[in-house]
């Protein structure tokens, strides 16, 4: 028998096999629905001699298609798995626009637009009809225009249908952003799938053409089509042609997008015959975690009941963990991994999983600097966003030497990066002139930039305004708390100004993210200074330390981008109130979108197959100075399939907390752990364990620092002997 074909059980065989009905699979998550089918792929192909090329498969993400593409290469060698029409929708459909862009009116090499380019062409219609925009994101209008599309709204009906001023601009703006699009012959991702559904509605010659090339198509992740995808894959399918979706309902995680979970629920009102095939068993996961995950989405109230089982036995319980300071959340994580690694588990096995990508930062900081290989799917490593290294390089500007010290030349490249970020009208003639002078006069940048002596006075002027605007931060500094200074830059530099007017929020929450950080060294390190600060953030953004090139890496993403995938250790971090669930989310989607925010937790958890540890933090948020709690989910997670891990790591804490209750919040326990700690007391000599550096030996102590000396290469560090990362041993 076929190789994938092989391990099914009866019930998914039946749904691999069968080709004279149209099948349609509602099933859980982890019990088999992708193997499904890429078994039924492999028989088709294999046992029944079916053209790779008439056969079709629809994916989610380009990595989903990737991976099939992969499983399928193995199981049926490259050459037949190659010619098997793969994709996702978007991609599909910029296909057949490309190949019938005549029939679609549209020029040959149109252009794509993401997201970004959206918003690049948002911004110029922004300040053109700027009466009162402060209110509106660009993100908001993206959304906007992006429903009114989908619900086929026009912009001449959208405007109609305002109802107050916020909606009347917006709808302004969305017929300008029509306008201004339709000249440039570009598409966005929604008129990808627009313009393909009219085209094949409305040209019978290319929608026969598509349908004679397809016998048999697949939907992957069913429950998360919209209609317009729907109408695209409906005329796809010709009369005596096979169609197979495959989903499950309490997986839907897209309905803010237009998704619909009616569309697989009354399939089979629309393709006759249908076989629907029900799968229960969980392939995937363990007793506990299986349950656990059942037992939160039976909370939400518009489902259909599962029975989903599993026989991989009960497993470890869910480990849970509860940091009372922000930074031994990912600490606790990395360690965990670490100890897992040192158990034989490869890095690769292992994921942690996030709401938003923000929530990166901490995680990523922690496990660079312990050399935890780790990569980022779907977004970029947090210290390597463009924002986070305007700001930083701002901050290098404050912390250089003297004028005069030969250390300060490096300071050129910080002021190359920022000089026009945000724009001050300094030409690159004009950066070029002053490269030169500061050559000639073996002087650095900035220097040079405050008394230049080839300048016209225009651009002098202009280039001693940055001169001046960095005095004036160095000036702040003398007085100003560190974290603060984050502010102060972001407004004496116009920088945030930039950020708000291009309404870049995500940016925006990214660079006061820094303002948390350097408040987190702070507290970690009271002698933190800004050169020790940028000295050791360079530590994370060196590259070379990477090994990249490796596959056996930790795998971060958010819970979205996870769709799919399974992973045998999966941590699923900043589980706080505001947090998961996204407050934004909820703001914004009231109670339908409380259920989503769970289906989303149902998906985070069911991608683990063996250890599933929950974490979240009750630190202080540094930007709005408010205290973290846990997440309202937590109270669904039954004690039954739960172990707490909050106190294994410090002894001293086990003893005066012996009896409290498992998951609880302690509003106060932060306030208590601080004071348990301030009994011990540290002298020279003393051996120390730390949660990161190890082993250590106390060398001299200050008041509350002590000089502990680790281990080469790590060295003498200054640390707090109040902070829950120390301990005795
Ligand atoms: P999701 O809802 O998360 O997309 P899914 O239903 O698509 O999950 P798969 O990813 O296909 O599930 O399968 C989950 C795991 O179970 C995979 O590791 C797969 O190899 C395994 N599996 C599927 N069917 C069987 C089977 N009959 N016997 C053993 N293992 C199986
Ligand atoms: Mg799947």
């Amino acid at each position: 028998m076929s190789l994938l074909m092989e391990k099914l059980n009866d019930a998914q065989k039946e749904a691999a096999c069968e080709i004279d009905r149209h099948v349609r699979i509602v099933a859980g998550a982890g019990s088999g629905k992708t193997s499904v089918l890429m078994a039924r792929i492999e028989y088709l192909i294999n046992e029944l001699g079916i053209w790779p090329n008439r056969i079709m498969a629809i994916t989610f993400t380009n990595k989903a298609a990737q991976e099939m593409k992969d499983r399928l290469a193995s199981a049926i060698g490259f050459e037949d798995a190659r010619h098997v029409r793969i994709s996702t929708i978007h991609s599909l459909c910029a296909r057949i626009l490309r190949e019938d862009s005549e029939a679609a009116n549209l020029p040959k090499n149109f252009t794509i637009m993401d997201t970004e380019d959206q918003k690049t062409l948002l911004r110029p219609i922004f300040k053109e009809l700027s009466t009162n925009m402060d209110e509106i994101t660009h993100g908001q209008a993206v959304g906007y225009i992006s429903s009114n599309k989908t619900g086929k709204v026009s912009p001449q009906m959208a405007q109609d249908m305002a109802h107050n001023q916020r909606f009347k601009q917006l709808a302004d703006v969305y017929e300008e952003y029509e306008k201004r699009r339709q000249e440039m012959k570009a598409v966005d991702f929604d008129d990808l799938l627009l313009e393909t559904e009219k085209l094949l509605k409305n040209d019978e010659e290319v929608r026969t053409k598509w349908q004679n090339r397809l016998d048999f198509i697949h939907v992957d992740e069913f429950q998360d089509i919209d209609p317009i995808q729907y109408q695209i894959i409906k005329s796809l399918v010709r009369e005596d042609a096979n169609l197979c979706v495959v989903g499950d309902p309490d997986q839907t995680i897209y309905t803010w997008r237009g998704a619909s979970v009616d569309i697989i629920l009354q399939f089979h009102n629309d393709f006759k015959p249908c076989h629907t095939v029900i799968l229960n068993e969980n392939y995937r996961s363990t007793q506990n975690i299986l349950s656990a995950a059942n037992e939160v989405i039976e909370n939400n109230s518009k489902r259909i009941k599962k029975d989903l089982f599993t026989k991989l036995g009960e497993g470890e319980k869910i480990t849970l963990y509860e940091a009372q300071e922000e930074e031994r959340e990912p600490m606790y994580i990395a360690r965990q991994i670490n100890e897992l690694s040192r158990a034989g588990i490869p890095y690769k096995d292992m994921a942690i999983l996030y709401r938003s990508n923000y929530l990166s930062r901490n995680v990523e900081k922690v496990l660079r600097s312990i050399h935890i290989p780790h990569r980022i799917y779907g977004g970029i490593r947090y210290y390597d966003r463009a924002e986070i290294k305007d700001v930083l390089s701002y901050l290098r500007l404050l912390a250089a030497p003297d004028e005069n010290d030969p250390k300060r030349k490096s300071l050129d490249l910080a002021v190359l990066r920022v000089i026009n970020q945000p724009k001050r009208g300094i030409g690159a003639r004009t950066i070029e002139k002053l490269s030169e002078e500061a050559r000639k006069r073996d002087m650095n940048l900035l220097d040079v930039m405050g008394n230049s002596q080839t300048l016209s006075p225009a651009a002098s002027k202009k280039a001693q305004k940055f001169y001046e605007t960095i005095q004036e931060l160095k000036d702040e500094m003398k007085t100003c708390e560190l974290p603060d200074l984050i502010d102060a830059i972001l407004d004496y530099t116009g920088y945030e100004d930039m950020l708000l007017e291009a309404k870049e929020d995500e940016r925006l929450e990214n660079v006061k993210e820094l303002k948390q950080d350097l408040a987190l060294a702070l507290q970690n390190d009271p002698n933190t200074t800004l050169e020790s600060y940028l000295q050791d953030i360079s530590l994370y953004t060196d590259k070379n330390r990477d090994d990249e090139e490796s596959d056996n890496m930790v795998s971060l993403m958010t819970v979205h981008a996870a769709k799919g995938t399974e992973f045998p250790v999966v941590f699923i971090s900043g589980f706080n109130e505001d947090v998961f669930p996204s407050r934004r989310s909820i703001e914004e989607g009231g109670a339908a979108a409380l259920e989503e925010e769970r289906r989303l937790l149902y998906v985070a958890m069911t991608r683990a197959k063996q250890r599933l540890f929950i974490t979240w933090n009750n630190g202080i948020n540094f930007i709005d100075r408010t205290h973290r709690r846990p997440s309202r989910f937590l109270q669904e997670l039954t004690e039954e399939y739960i172990v707490d891990d909050s106190r294994s790591e410090s002894s001293e804490e086990q003893n005066s907390n012996q009896k409290t209750n498992t998951h609880s919040t302690k509003a106060n326990s932060a306030l208590r752990n601080r004071k348990a700690r301030r009994g011990v007391h540290y002298r020279k000599g003393d051996k120390v364990d730390h949660t990161i550096y190890g082993e250590g030996v106390i060398v001299s102590v200050d008041k509350d620092i002590a000089s502990i000396a680790f281990p080469y290469p790590i060295g003498t560090k200054k640390i707090n002997t109040n902070h829950p990362t120390l301990s005795k041993v």
